[in-house]
């Protein structure tokens, strides 16, 4: 094989390492994100769940003391009835009385129901808050994880062009060139294989005079249909 193409090939395939590697930190990026987003939710739903418990505690708050006025109002009235001196005054107090009463216990009751209501929901919150804490361990597990396996690629990385980067200038300028133009367009396949004597990039069946350009010349050889580099796989042989 012209020693060139060789090289070239090296190229080829170094590139192809280092795209593989930016791949797979793409994805650890954007599972690093994924988790991130889930922790997040998980914190909007606690944010949402300490309002609503905020909302029932007010009016609890509310209630209880409007509760209080009752109760001390229905003391007064009964106090009131005491001192009362006509069977009309009597009936006027009594009836306030029951209005006063019903609205206790319809106090009661919704500040019952108010109490279990805010108990539900620190129960939940309670949970929300466990789950958002093992998320939150769980990510940083994965970003220990990911921080040492990003260092590690990114000094694979740094190693495979430093290679390639000492190959380059041993490489014909001219041939270089043209594989770079290749390149632009047939984006990590610019030299390919023949294989069952058909360009392994376009798939062409190649003519049997290309076919022995390849055996006998040791200068690269092009596809006639899409100019790709060509070489001969060793194992079609
Ligand atoms: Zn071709």
């Amino acid at each position: 094989m012209n020693s060139d193409l060789k090289k070239l090939l090296d190229i080829q395939s170094f590139d192809k390492q280092v795209a593989d590697l930016e791949l797979e930190l793409n994805k650890i990026q954007q599972k690093e994100e994924r988790i991130v987003g889930v922790v997040e939710a998980k914190l909007v739903q606690i944010d949402e769940v300490k309002e609503e418990i905020e909302e029932l505690e007010k009016d609890l708050k509310f209630k209880e003391d409007l509760l209080k006025e009752t109760i001390e109002n229905l003391n007064k009235l009964e106090v009131k009835l005491n001192s009362v001196s006509t069977e009309k005054q009597l009936q006027a107090v009594s009836t306030e009385i029951d209005i006063a009463k019903t609205n206790k216990s319809v106090l009661e009751e919704k500040i019952e129901s108010l109490k279990e209501q805010i108990d539900q929901k620190k129960k939940g919150l309670r949970e929300l808050e466990d789950r958002h804490e093992q998320l939150e361990k769980t990510l940083r597990d994965y970003q220990e994880r990911f921080a040492k396996r990003r260092e590690e690629i990114n000094k694979e990385i740094e190693r495979i062009l430093k290679t390639k980067e000492e190959l380059l200038p041993t490489i014909d300028k001219k041939i270089l060139k043209k594989y770079e133009k290749i390149n632009r367009w047939a984006k990590g396949t610019a030299i390919v294989p023949v294989k069952k004597e058909a360009c392994y990039g376009c798939f062409m069946k190649l003519t049997p005079q290309v076919l022995a350009l390849l055996q006998d010349t040791d200068e690269i050889v092009y596809c006639p249909n899409c100019g790709r580099m060509l070489y001969l796989d060793e194992s079609e042989e």
